[in-house]
């Protein structure tokens, strides 16, 4: 069984034609129910090309996203290391600090050595 094609009547001239025509192919008038069905399709078109774009500006603030959190990630590991370097820092100089102490202590300790030393040399 074939598909009906809906007819309609035509507002100026009275001749059917099919409902999907946008306009009457007798007298050229305008078919509105065509006319609403073409605009509806384009709104469609439309609607779906602004969802195409919003998926697509979704998926730009996701990259975004992705470079914010990059941006902070490096922030971070910038910090740590900054961290990392003045602790390290801070601990070598407290090391050297206590390293020369030991040396001065050493040093004051050689001496006495020395100078006993020097005092049994001279017995
Ligand atoms: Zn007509």
């Amino acid at each position: 069984m074939g598909k009906m094609k809906k007819m309609v009547t035509c507002e100026s001239c009275g001749a059917e034609f099919e409902e999907a025509l946008v306009r009457c192919p007798y007298c050229g008038s305008g078919n509105a129910n065509a006319e609403e069905t073409e605009y509806m399709q384009q709104m469609e078109e439309i609607r779906t090309e602004l969802e195409s774009h919003k998926k697509d500006g979704d998926v730009q603030l996701k990259k975004g996203l992705g470079k914010v959190a990059r941006t902070l990630l490096l922030a971070a590991a910038v910090i740590v290391i900054l961290l990392l370097t003045g602790w390290g820092l801070s601990y070598r100089s407290e090391q050297k600090e206590r390293k020369e102490r030991k040396e001065a202590f050493l040093v004051e300790q050689g001496n006495d050595e020395q100078q006993e030393k020097q005092v049994d040399s001279a017995k």
